[in-house]
Protein backbone atom coordinates (compact mmCIF):
# COMPACT_ATOMS: atom_id res chain seq x y z
CA UNK A 1 0.00 0.00 0.00
CA UNK A 2 1.11 3.34 -1.06
CA UNK A 3 1.61 5.91 1.81
CA UNK A 4 -0.91 7.99 -0.23
CA UNK A 5 -3.24 5.08 -0.58
CA UNK A 6 -2.55 4.48 3.63
CA UNK A 7 -3.49 8.35 4.21
CA UNK A 8 -6.33 8.26 1.83
CA UNK A 9 -8.14 5.17 4.32
CA UNK A 10 -6.99 6.60 7.45
CA UNK A 11 -9.11 10.21 6.34
CA UNK A 12 -11.94 8.06 5.16
CA UNK A 13 -11.80 6.23 8.11
CA UNK A 14 -11.93 9.82 10.23
CA UNK A 15 -14.46 10.91 7.85
CA UNK A 16 -16.90 7.95 8.21
CA UNK A 17 -16.56 8.20 12.03
CA UNK A 18 -16.65 11.78 11.80
CA UNK A 19 -19.89 10.91 9.39
CA UNK A 20 -21.06 8.73 12.44
CA UNK A 21 -21.36 11.56 14.85
CA UNK A 22 -22.77 14.41 12.39
CA UNK A 23 -26.87 13.94 12.90
CA UNK A 24 -29.80 16.09 11.67
CA UNK A 25 -30.80 16.84 15.29
CA UNK A 26 -29.93 16.17 18.83
CA UNK A 27 -32.56 15.73 21.57
CA UNK A 28 -31.41 16.25 24.84
CA UNK A 29 -33.29 15.13 27.32
CA UNK A 30 -36.03 12.87 26.69
CA UNK A 31 -39.10 13.60 28.32
CA UNK A 32 -42.57 13.39 26.77
CA UNK A 33 -41.91 16.03 24.40
CA UNK A 34 -37.92 14.88 23.54
CA UNK A 35 -39.32 11.43 23.25
CA UNK A 36 -42.27 12.24 21.10
CA UNK A 37 -40.49 14.33 19.19
CA UNK A 38 -37.14 12.44 18.23
CA UNK A 39 -39.56 9.84 17.07
CA UNK A 40 -41.21 12.08 14.87
CA UNK A 41 -38.01 13.53 13.52
CA UNK A 42 -36.73 9.81 12.45
CA UNK A 43 -39.81 9.45 11.12
CA UNK A 44 -39.44 12.26 8.91
CA UNK A 45 -36.39 10.95 7.63
CA UNK A 46 -33.74 12.80 9.87
CA UNK A 47 -31.08 11.16 11.67
CA UNK A 48 -31.77 11.85 15.07
CA UNK A 49 -29.46 11.26 18.56
CA UNK A 50 -31.52 11.11 21.37
CA UNK A 51 -29.63 11.32 25.04
CA UNK A 52 -31.43 10.66 27.94
CA UNK A 53 -29.68 10.48 31.49
CA UNK A 54 -31.75 9.06 33.61
CA UNK A 55 -35.11 7.24 31.65
CA UNK A 56 -36.44 7.48 28.74
CA UNK A 57 -40.23 9.02 28.71
CA UNK A 58 -38.94 11.16 31.82
CA UNK A 59 -40.63 12.14 35.17
CA UNK A 60 -44.22 11.61 34.01
CA UNK A 61 -44.32 7.85 33.35
CA UNK A 62 -41.67 7.01 36.28
CA UNK A 63 -42.07 9.11 39.42
CA UNK A 64 -44.91 11.35 38.42
CA UNK A 65 -48.54 11.57 36.72
CA UNK A 66 -48.72 7.92 36.11
CA UNK A 67 -47.34 6.06 39.65
CA UNK A 68 -49.72 9.26 41.61
CA UNK A 69 -52.61 8.80 39.87
CA UNK A 70 -52.30 4.96 40.57
CA UNK A 71 -51.89 5.86 43.94
CA UNK A 72 -54.78 7.83 43.85
CA UNK A 73 -57.05 5.21 42.47
CA UNK A 74 -55.70 2.53 44.91
CA UNK A 75 -56.42 4.97 47.58
CA UNK A 76 -60.46 5.18 46.69
CA UNK A 77 -60.73 1.75 46.70
CA UNK A 78 -62.95 -0.14 49.25
CA UNK A 79 -60.19 -1.28 50.64
CA UNK A 80 -56.84 0.30 49.72
CA UNK A 81 -53.39 -1.87 50.05
CA UNK A 82 -50.11 -0.06 49.63
CA UNK A 83 -48.89 -3.67 48.60
CA UNK A 84 -51.13 -3.86 45.68
CA UNK A 85 -50.51 -0.39 44.47
CA UNK A 86 -46.48 -0.36 44.95
CA UNK A 87 -46.49 -4.14 42.78
CA UNK A 88 -48.66 -2.34 39.89
CA UNK A 89 -46.12 0.52 39.98
CA UNK A 90 -43.20 -1.55 39.60
CA UNK A 91 -44.62 -4.51 37.26
CA UNK A 92 -47.26 -2.14 35.52
CA UNK A 93 -46.31 1.48 35.07
CA UNK A 94 -42.51 1.54 35.63
CA UNK A 95 -41.00 -1.97 34.76
CA UNK A 96 -38.59 -1.54 38.16
CA UNK A 97 -37.85 1.85 36.93
CA UNK A 98 -36.46 -0.01 33.98
CA UNK A 99 -36.93 1.84 30.46
CA UNK A 100 -35.91 -0.98 28.20
CA UNK A 101 -38.95 -1.06 26.13
CA UNK A 102 -39.01 3.07 26.05
CA UNK A 103 -35.56 2.35 24.29
CA UNK A 104 -36.44 0.08 21.83
CA UNK A 105 -39.24 2.30 20.68
CA UNK A 106 -37.15 4.76 20.18
CA UNK A 107 -34.61 2.85 18.29
CA UNK A 108 -37.15 1.06 16.50
CA UNK A 109 -38.38 4.62 14.76
CA UNK A 110 -35.02 4.72 14.09
CA UNK A 111 -33.34 7.29 16.86
CA UNK A 112 -30.28 7.09 17.26
CA UNK A 113 -29.67 6.88 21.00
CA UNK A 114 -27.36 7.37 23.99
CA UNK A 115 -27.60 6.49 27.45
CA UNK A 116 -25.42 10.10 29.01
CA UNK A 117 -25.56 13.94 29.80
CA UNK A 118 -25.13 16.14 26.57
CA UNK A 119 -24.38 19.83 27.00
CA UNK A 120 -24.13 22.44 23.68
CA UNK A 121 -20.35 22.68 23.56
CA UNK A 122 -19.30 26.14 24.91
CA UNK A 123 -21.73 25.99 27.85
CA UNK A 124 -24.39 23.86 30.07
CA UNK A 125 -27.13 23.10 27.51
CA UNK A 126 -30.00 25.61 27.18
CA UNK A 127 -28.96 29.07 29.02
CA UNK A 128 -30.34 31.58 26.36
CA UNK A 129 -26.42 33.60 26.43
CA UNK A 130 -24.24 30.35 25.90
CA UNK A 131 -27.26 29.07 22.85
CA UNK A 132 -26.66 32.58 21.78
CA UNK A 133 -23.35 32.91 21.02
CA UNK A 134 -23.15 29.33 19.84
CA UNK A 135 -25.34 30.26 17.75
CA UNK A 136 -23.97 33.59 16.60
CA UNK A 137 -20.31 32.07 16.31
CA UNK A 138 -20.43 31.21 12.82
CA UNK A 139 -23.02 27.74 13.48
CA UNK A 140 -25.75 29.10 11.37
CA UNK A 141 -28.19 26.03 12.18
CA UNK A 142 -27.59 23.35 14.54
CA UNK A 143 -24.83 22.95 16.89
CA UNK A 144 -21.69 20.77 18.59
CA UNK A 145 -22.87 19.15 21.51
CA UNK A 146 -20.81 17.08 23.75
CA UNK A 147 -22.13 13.80 24.71
CA UNK A 148 -20.67 11.58 27.84
CA UNK A 149 -22.74 8.35 27.81
CA UNK A 150 -22.52 6.62 30.98
CA UNK A 151 -19.34 4.83 31.81
CA UNK A 152 -17.72 6.27 28.88
CA UNK A 153 -15.66 9.01 27.60
CA UNK A 154 -17.09 12.50 26.48
CA UNK A 155 -18.22 12.57 22.32
CA UNK A 156 -18.57 15.53 20.06
CA UNK A 157 -21.75 15.47 18.10
CA UNK A 158 -22.71 17.51 15.27
CA UNK A 159 -26.43 18.76 14.77
CA UNK A 160 -26.63 19.98 11.07
CA UNK A 161 -30.06 20.99 12.05
CA UNK A 162 -31.48 21.70 15.06
CA UNK A 163 -30.90 20.93 18.57
CA UNK A 164 -33.70 20.55 20.93
CA UNK A 165 -33.37 20.69 24.44
CA UNK A 166 -35.95 19.14 26.93
CA UNK A 167 -34.24 18.64 30.23
CA UNK A 168 -37.08 18.96 32.42
CA UNK A 169 -37.77 20.29 36.06
CA UNK A 170 -35.79 19.07 39.83
CA UNK A 171 -37.48 19.54 43.03
CA UNK A 172 -36.67 22.82 44.73
CA UNK A 173 -35.80 21.45 48.18
CA UNK A 174 -35.79 24.30 50.86
CA UNK A 175 -32.98 23.76 53.20
CA UNK A 176 -34.84 22.86 56.57
CA UNK A 177 -32.69 23.51 59.72
CA UNK A 178 -32.16 19.81 61.00
CA UNK A 179 -33.70 17.88 59.13
CA UNK A 180 -31.91 14.12 58.59
CA UNK A 181 -31.12 13.05 55.03
CA UNK A 182 -32.72 9.63 56.10
CA UNK A 183 -36.57 11.35 57.18
CA UNK A 184 -36.21 13.97 54.10
CA UNK A 185 -38.70 12.49 51.28
CA UNK A 186 -39.21 13.85 47.98
CA UNK A 187 -41.98 12.19 46.00
CA UNK A 188 -40.18 9.85 44.07
CA UNK A 189 -39.25 8.41 47.72
CA UNK A 190 -43.33 8.23 47.72
CA UNK A 191 -43.39 6.53 44.50
CA UNK A 192 -40.73 4.22 44.95
CA UNK A 193 -41.65 3.11 48.52
CA UNK A 194 -42.27 -0.39 49.45
CA UNK A 195 -43.63 0.34 52.88
CA UNK A 196 -45.51 2.92 54.38
CA UNK A 197 -44.36 5.85 57.11
CA UNK A 198 -46.93 5.88 60.30
CA UNK A 199 -46.98 9.62 59.74
CA UNK A 200 -45.63 11.99 57.37
CA UNK A 201 -45.37 16.00 57.63
CA UNK A 202 -45.49 17.71 54.02
CA UNK A 203 -44.09 21.22 52.97
CA UNK A 204 -46.27 22.49 50.08
CA UNK A 205 -49.74 22.86 49.02
CA UNK A 206 -49.41 22.91 45.52
CA UNK A 207 -50.60 20.14 43.15
CA UNK A 208 -48.07 17.31 43.63
CA UNK A 209 -48.76 18.07 48.00
CA UNK A 210 -52.28 17.68 47.57
CA UNK A 211 -52.13 14.85 45.57
CA UNK A 212 -49.58 12.78 47.68
CA UNK A 213 -51.26 13.90 50.87
CA UNK A 214 -54.67 12.68 49.72
CA UNK A 215 -53.43 9.67 48.26
CA UNK A 216 -51.33 8.51 51.06
CA UNK A 217 -53.75 9.42 53.56
CA UNK A 218 -56.33 7.07 52.11
CA UNK A 219 -53.76 4.59 52.98
CA UNK A 220 -54.27 5.48 56.80
CA UNK A 221 -50.62 7.12 56.84
CA UNK A 222 -51.28 10.52 59.67
CA UNK A 223 -50.21 13.49 57.29
CA UNK A 224 -50.02 17.02 58.06
CA UNK A 225 -49.67 19.35 55.71
CA UNK A 226 -47.84 22.45 56.30
CA UNK A 227 -48.58 25.36 54.09
CA UNK A 228 -46.90 28.60 53.96
CA UNK A 229 -49.35 30.57 52.07
CA UNK A 230 -53.14 31.24 53.26
CA UNK A 231 -54.40 28.38 51.25
CA UNK A 232 -54.21 25.39 49.35
CA UNK A 233 -54.00 25.11 45.27
CA UNK A 234 -52.91 29.07 45.51
CA UNK A 235 -52.63 29.05 41.38
CA UNK A 236 -56.30 28.65 41.56
CA UNK A 237 -59.51 30.28 42.27
CA UNK A 238 -59.65 30.76 46.36
CA UNK A 239 -62.92 28.33 46.44
CA UNK A 240 -61.18 25.47 45.15
CA UNK A 241 -58.13 25.72 47.97
CA UNK A 242 -60.96 26.22 50.47
CA UNK A 243 -62.82 23.57 48.76
CA UNK A 244 -60.27 20.97 49.19
CA UNK A 245 -58.89 21.78 52.56
CA UNK A 246 -62.23 21.07 53.90
CA UNK A 247 -62.52 17.91 52.46
CA UNK A 248 -58.82 17.15 53.43
CA UNK A 249 -59.97 17.73 56.82
CA UNK A 250 -63.27 15.67 57.28
CA UNK A 251 -60.94 13.14 55.94
CA UNK A 252 -58.55 13.44 58.76
CA UNK A 253 -55.61 15.38 56.94
CA UNK A 254 -54.20 18.12 59.53
CA UNK A 255 -53.91 21.07 57.30
CA UNK A 256 -52.07 24.09 58.50
CA UNK A 257 -51.70 27.39 57.04
CA UNK A 258 -49.24 30.48 57.25
CA UNK A 259 -47.31 27.55 58.81
CA UNK A 260 -43.34 26.55 58.08
CA UNK A 261 -40.98 24.39 59.53
CA UNK A 262 -38.44 26.57 61.78
CA UNK A 263 -36.32 23.15 63.07
CA UNK A 264 -36.30 19.38 62.95
CA UNK A 265 -34.84 17.65 65.73
CA UNK A 266 -34.71 13.20 66.27
CA UNK A 267 -36.94 12.38 68.24
CA UNK A 268 -37.25 9.47 70.81
CA UNK A 269 -38.11 6.92 68.94
CA UNK A 270 -39.19 4.36 71.74
CA UNK A 271 -41.86 6.35 71.96
CA UNK A 272 -43.56 6.12 68.86
CA UNK A 273 -44.64 2.33 67.44
CA UNK A 274 -44.92 1.57 63.58
CA UNK A 275 -47.75 -0.28 62.08
CA UNK A 276 -47.03 0.51 58.55
CA UNK A 277 -43.26 -1.63 58.37
CA UNK A 278 -40.73 0.99 58.77
CA UNK A 279 -38.53 -0.59 61.37
CA UNK A 280 -38.74 2.14 64.85
CA UNK A 281 -35.03 3.07 64.92
CA UNK A 282 -35.15 5.20 61.60
CA UNK A 283 -38.36 6.14 62.97
CA UNK A 284 -39.55 9.11 63.98
CA UNK A 285 -38.40 13.55 63.72
CA UNK A 286 -39.35 16.47 66.26
CA UNK A 287 -40.64 18.84 64.31
CA UNK A 288 -41.02 22.77 65.40
CA UNK A 289 -43.36 24.72 63.78
CA UNK A 290 -43.51 28.55 63.05
CA UNK A 291 -46.77 28.88 64.85
CA UNK A 292 -44.67 27.73 68.07
CA UNK A 293 -46.38 24.11 67.57
CA UNK A 294 -44.20 20.84 67.61
CA UNK A 295 -45.40 17.52 65.66
CA UNK A 296 -43.75 14.09 65.48
CA UNK A 297 -43.49 12.56 62.15
CA UNK A 298 -41.69 9.54 60.54
CA UNK A 299 -40.77 11.72 57.32
CA UNK A 300 -41.04 14.89 56.04
CA UNK A 301 -42.00 15.26 52.55
CA UNK A 302 -40.99 18.68 50.02
CA UNK A 303 -43.01 19.25 47.92
CA UNK A 304 -41.83 22.97 47.53
CA UNK A 305 -41.97 23.18 43.93
CA UNK A 306 -39.75 22.48 41.03
CA UNK A 307 -37.47 24.49 38.74
CA UNK A 308 -35.75 24.06 35.47
CA UNK A 309 -32.90 22.17 35.10
CA UNK A 310 -31.58 24.76 32.52
CA UNK A 311 -32.89 28.14 31.95
CA UNK A 312 -33.97 28.85 28.61
CA UNK A 313 -36.17 31.40 26.95
CA UNK A 314 -38.49 30.36 23.88
CA UNK A 315 -41.09 32.08 22.00
CA UNK A 316 -44.34 30.54 21.00
CA UNK A 317 -42.55 27.94 18.14
CA UNK A 318 -40.63 26.96 21.08
CA UNK A 319 -37.56 28.65 19.55
CA UNK A 320 -34.76 29.57 22.20
CA UNK A 321 -34.38 33.53 22.32
CA UNK A 322 -30.92 34.93 22.92
CA UNK A 323 -29.95 37.66 25.50
CA UNK A 324 -31.25 40.13 22.59
CA UNK A 325 -34.70 38.10 22.20
CA UNK A 326 -33.74 37.01 18.85
CA UNK A 327 -34.77 32.89 18.00
CA UNK A 328 -30.92 31.11 18.02
CA UNK A 329 -31.66 29.05 14.71
CA UNK A 330 -31.58 25.83 14.84
CA UNK A 331 -32.52 25.63 18.51
CA UNK A 332 -35.23 24.48 20.21
CA UNK A 333 -36.63 23.98 23.52
CA UNK A 334 -39.86 21.50 25.30
CA UNK A 335 -41.45 21.05 28.34
CA UNK A 336 -41.07 22.24 32.35
CA UNK A 337 -37.95 24.58 31.32
CA UNK A 338 -39.15 26.60 28.49
CA UNK A 339 -42.20 27.92 31.69
CA UNK A 340 -45.15 27.01 29.47
CA UNK A 341 -46.75 25.14 31.86
CA UNK A 342 -45.02 22.21 34.13
CA UNK A 343 -47.81 19.27 32.31
CA UNK A 344 -46.84 16.78 30.06
CA UNK A 345 -49.62 17.31 27.91
CA UNK A 346 -47.74 21.18 27.18
CA UNK A 347 -44.30 19.35 26.50
CA UNK A 348 -45.78 16.94 23.94
CA UNK A 349 -48.17 19.38 22.64
CA UNK A 350 -44.43 21.90 21.86
CA UNK A 351 -43.50 18.46 20.14
CA UNK A 352 -46.01 19.12 17.52
CA UNK A 353 -45.14 22.04 17.02
CA UNK A 354 -41.32 22.00 16.77
CA UNK A 355 -42.13 19.10 14.52
CA UNK A 356 -44.43 20.68 12.02
CA UNK A 357 -41.73 23.44 11.50
CA UNK A 358 -38.97 20.97 11.02
CA UNK A 359 -40.82 18.49 9.25
CA UNK A 360 -43.74 20.21 7.34
CA UNK A 361 -47.44 19.61 8.11
CA UNK A 362 -47.31 17.06 4.57
CA UNK A 363 -46.29 15.14 7.78
CA UNK A 364 -49.71 15.35 9.79
CA UNK A 365 -48.17 17.77 12.22
CA UNK A 366 -49.25 20.81 12.94
CA UNK A 367 -46.70 23.91 12.43
CA UNK A 368 -49.07 26.60 14.34
CA UNK A 369 -48.63 27.22 17.89
CA UNK A 370 -51.30 26.36 20.13
CA UNK A 371 -52.89 29.46 22.24
CA UNK A 372 -50.56 29.76 25.44
CA UNK A 373 -53.61 30.84 27.09
CA UNK A 374 -55.32 27.87 26.28
CA UNK A 375 -53.47 25.38 28.48
CA UNK A 376 -55.71 22.83 30.93
CA UNK A 377 -54.99 22.08 34.24
CA UNK A 378 -56.03 19.69 36.30
CA UNK A 379 -55.19 18.47 40.19
CA UNK A 380 -56.83 15.35 40.69
CA UNK A 381 -57.42 15.08 44.31
CA UNK A 382 -61.12 14.53 45.35
CA UNK A 383 -62.87 17.25 45.06
CA UNK A 384 -60.57 17.32 41.51
CA UNK A 385 -59.58 20.61 40.33
CA UNK A 386 -59.80 21.94 36.83
CA UNK A 387 -58.65 25.34 35.08
CA UNK A 388 -58.13 26.08 31.50
CA UNK A 389 -57.29 29.73 30.43
CA UNK A 390 -57.31 33.03 32.54
CA UNK A 391 -58.18 33.45 36.13
CA UNK A 392 -60.89 36.45 36.73
CA UNK A 393 -57.37 38.63 38.04
CA UNK A 394 -55.38 37.61 35.15
CA UNK A 395 -58.17 38.82 32.25
CA UNK A 396 -58.73 41.98 34.29
CA UNK A 397 -55.19 42.55 33.48
CA UNK A 398 -55.00 41.76 30.06
CA UNK A 399 -58.31 44.22 29.54
CA UNK A 400 -56.16 46.94 31.75
CA UNK A 401 -53.30 45.87 29.19
CA UNK A 402 -54.88 46.11 26.34
CA UNK A 403 -56.38 49.13 27.21
CA UNK A 404 -60.09 48.33 27.65
CA UNK A 405 -60.21 48.30 23.52
CA UNK A 406 -62.46 45.65 23.16
CA UNK A 407 -65.30 46.07 26.13
CA UNK A 408 -67.94 45.19 23.92
CA UNK A 409 -70.54 43.37 25.14
CA UNK A 410 -68.69 42.44 28.50
CA UNK A 411 -68.86 46.28 29.19
CA UNK A 412 -72.44 46.75 31.57
CA UNK A 413 -71.42 43.33 33.07
CA UNK A 414 -69.55 42.79 36.71
CA UNK A 415 -66.50 44.95 35.96
CA UNK A 416 -65.91 47.87 33.62
CA UNK A 417 -63.21 46.37 32.22
CA UNK A 418 -65.48 43.74 29.67
CA UNK A 419 -64.56 40.75 32.32
CA UNK A 420 -67.51 38.81 33.35
CA UNK A 421 -67.43 36.08 35.55
CA UNK A 422 -70.30 33.85 36.08
CA UNK A 423 -70.29 31.02 38.87
CA UNK A 424 -72.51 28.24 39.92
CA UNK A 425 -72.86 25.43 41.81
CA UNK A 426 -72.51 21.75 40.69
CA UNK A 427 -75.51 21.13 42.73
CA UNK A 428 -77.76 23.58 41.42
CA UNK A 429 -77.45 21.44 38.37
CA UNK A 430 -80.01 18.06 38.35
CA UNK A 431 -76.60 15.09 38.55
CA UNK A 432 -75.22 17.39 40.80
CA UNK A 433 -78.61 17.92 43.57
CA UNK A 434 -78.89 14.06 42.63
CA UNK A 435 -75.55 12.81 43.47
CA UNK A 436 -75.30 15.03 46.39
CA UNK A 437 -72.16 16.75 44.68
CA UNK A 438 -70.14 19.27 46.43
CA UNK A 439 -68.01 22.13 43.99
CA UNK A 440 -68.81 24.26 41.23
CA UNK A 441 -68.26 26.18 38.10
CA UNK A 442 -66.93 29.35 37.31
CA UNK A 443 -66.47 30.53 33.66
CA UNK A 444 -64.27 34.29 32.84
CA UNK A 445 -65.44 35.89 29.48
CA UNK A 446 -64.70 39.02 28.09
CA UNK A 447 -65.69 40.92 25.10
CA UNK A 448 -64.11 40.71 21.55
CA UNK A 449 -65.19 37.25 20.85
CA UNK A 450 -65.10 36.81 17.02
CA UNK A 451 -68.75 37.72 16.84
CA UNK A 452 -67.99 40.64 18.55
CA UNK A 453 -70.16 39.54 21.85
CA UNK A 454 -68.25 37.32 24.74
CA UNK A 455 -65.63 34.77 24.35
CA UNK A 456 -65.21 32.54 27.22
CA UNK A 457 -60.85 33.33 27.99
CA UNK A 458 -61.18 30.85 31.84
CA UNK A 459 -62.94 28.26 33.16
CA UNK A 460 -62.47 26.64 36.21
CA UNK A 461 -64.45 23.45 37.78
CA UNK A 462 -64.13 21.60 41.16
CA UNK A 463 -65.64 18.69 41.78
CA UNK A 464 -65.98 15.17 40.91
CA UNK A 465 -64.94 14.65 37.26
CA UNK A 466 -64.04 18.10 36.93
CA UNK A 467 -61.16 17.46 34.88
CA UNK A 468 -63.63 15.53 32.29
CA UNK A 469 -65.93 18.34 32.40
CA UNK A 470 -62.88 20.84 31.46
CA UNK A 471 -62.77 19.21 28.21
CA UNK A 472 -65.20 21.03 26.71
CA UNK A 473 -64.36 24.15 28.31
CA UNK A 474 -60.92 23.71 26.63
CA UNK A 475 -62.25 23.82 23.35
CA UNK A 476 -64.36 26.56 23.76
CA UNK A 477 -61.43 28.77 25.44
CA UNK A 478 -58.91 27.21 22.69
CA UNK A 479 -61.05 28.30 19.78
CA UNK A 480 -62.94 31.30 20.81
CA UNK A 481 -66.09 29.80 20.53
CA UNK A 482 -68.57 32.51 21.11
CA UNK A 483 -70.63 32.43 24.09
CA UNK A 484 -73.80 33.00 22.23
CA UNK A 485 -72.88 30.02 20.66
CA UNK A 486 -71.81 27.89 23.30
CA UNK A 487 -75.37 28.83 24.60
CA UNK A 488 -77.19 27.00 22.02
CA UNK A 489 -75.64 23.63 22.90
CA UNK A 490 -78.60 21.45 24.80
CA UNK A 491 -75.66 19.84 27.25
CA UNK A 492 -76.88 16.47 27.84
CA UNK A 493 -79.89 16.23 30.36
CA UNK A 494 -78.62 15.11 33.37
CA UNK A 495 -74.86 15.46 33.25
CA UNK A 496 -72.77 17.80 35.49
CA UNK A 497 -71.27 19.39 32.26
CA UNK A 498 -74.83 20.81 32.05
CA UNK A 499 -73.85 23.09 35.03
CA UNK A 500 -72.07 24.92 32.06
CA UNK A 501 -75.27 26.01 30.31
CA UNK A 502 -76.21 27.07 33.78
CA UNK A 503 -73.04 29.62 33.44
CA UNK A 504 -73.38 30.82 30.82
CA UNK A 505 -77.15 31.93 30.92
CA UNK A 506 -75.69 33.58 33.95
CA UNK A 507 -73.28 35.39 32.11
CA UNK A 508 -75.58 36.14 29.27
CA UNK A 509 -77.85 37.65 31.38
CA UNK A 510 -75.75 40.00 32.65
CA UNK A 511 -75.21 41.22 28.96
C1 LIG B 1 -45.60 13.84 41.44
C2 LIG B 1 -45.84 14.47 40.09
C3 LIG B 1 -47.07 14.32 39.49
C4 LIG B 1 -47.31 14.88 38.25
N1 LIG B 1 -48.55 14.72 37.69
C5 LIG B 1 -48.80 15.25 36.47
C6 LIG B 1 -50.07 15.07 35.86
O1 LIG B 1 -50.99 14.45 36.42
N2 LIG B 1 -50.27 15.61 34.63
C7 LIG B 1 -49.29 16.30 33.98
O2 LIG B 1 -49.52 16.76 32.85
N3 LIG B 1 -48.08 16.51 34.54
C8 LIG B 1 -47.81 16.00 35.76
N4 LIG B 1 -46.57 16.17 36.32
C9 LIG B 1 -45.55 16.95 35.58
C10 LIG B 1 -44.92 16.09 34.48
O3 LIG B 1 -44.28 14.97 35.03
C11 LIG B 1 -43.90 16.91 33.66
O4 LIG B 1 -44.49 18.14 33.30
C12 LIG B 1 -43.55 16.11 32.43
O5 LIG B 1 -42.72 15.03 32.80
C13 LIG B 1 -42.91 16.92 31.32
O6 LIG B 1 -41.62 17.22 31.62
P1 LIG B 1 -40.50 17.58 30.54
O7 LIG B 1 -40.96 17.30 29.17
O8 LIG B 1 -40.04 18.93 30.83
O9 LIG B 1 -39.35 16.51 30.85
P2 LIG B 1 -39.02 15.62 32.12
O10 LIG B 1 -40.09 14.63 32.32
O11 LIG B 1 -38.66 16.48 33.27
O12 LIG B 1 -37.74 14.85 31.58
C14 LIG B 1 -36.54 15.50 31.29
C15 LIG B 1 -35.48 14.46 31.09
O13 LIG B 1 -34.26 15.10 30.71
C16 LIG B 1 -33.19 14.34 31.26
N5 LIG B 1 -32.02 15.24 31.29
C17 LIG B 1 -31.88 16.37 32.00
N6 LIG B 1 -30.72 16.98 31.70
C18 LIG B 1 -30.10 16.18 30.78
C19 LIG B 1 -28.88 16.29 30.07
N7 LIG B 1 -28.09 17.35 30.19
N8 LIG B 1 -28.54 15.30 29.21
C20 LIG B 1 -29.37 14.22 29.04
N9 LIG B 1 -30.56 14.10 29.67
C21 LIG B 1 -30.92 15.07 30.52
C22 LIG B 1 -33.70 13.93 32.63
O14 LIG B 1 -33.02 12.79 33.07
C23 LIG B 1 -35.17 13.67 32.36
O15 LIG B 1 -35.47 12.32 32.13
C24 LIG B 1 -46.29 15.60 37.57
C25 LIG B 1 -45.03 15.76 38.17
C26 LIG B 1 -44.82 15.20 39.41
C27 LIG B 1 -43.46 15.37 40.05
Amino acid sequence: MTPEHFSEQISEHHSDRTADRTVDAVVIGLGPGGEDLAARLAGGGWRVLGVEAHLVGGECPYYGCIPSKMMLHESRRGHPDWHRVATRIRAEATDHWDDTVAVERLTDAGVTFLRGHAEIQGGTAGTADQAGAAGKAGMAVGASVTVTPEGGSPQLWTARRAVVLNTGSAPVLAPVPGLPERAAWTHRDVVTAETLPDSLAIVGGGPVACELAQALAGFGVRVTLLVRGDRLLSGEVPEAGDLVAERFRSEGIDVRTHTEITEVSEADATRYESSHGLPTPSGPVDVALSTGDRIHVDRVLLATGRAPRDEVRVDEWCRVLDAAGDPVPGRYALGDMTGAGPFTHTSVAQSAVVAGQLLGANHGVGARPYPRNAVPRVTYTNPEVAAVGLSEDAARADAASAGGQDRGAGGEGRGSDGVRVARVDLASSSRGWIDEVAGHLTLVARGGGPDGGLVLVGATVVGPGAGEILGALTVAVHARVPVAELARIPWAYPTLHRAIGDALGKLSQGA
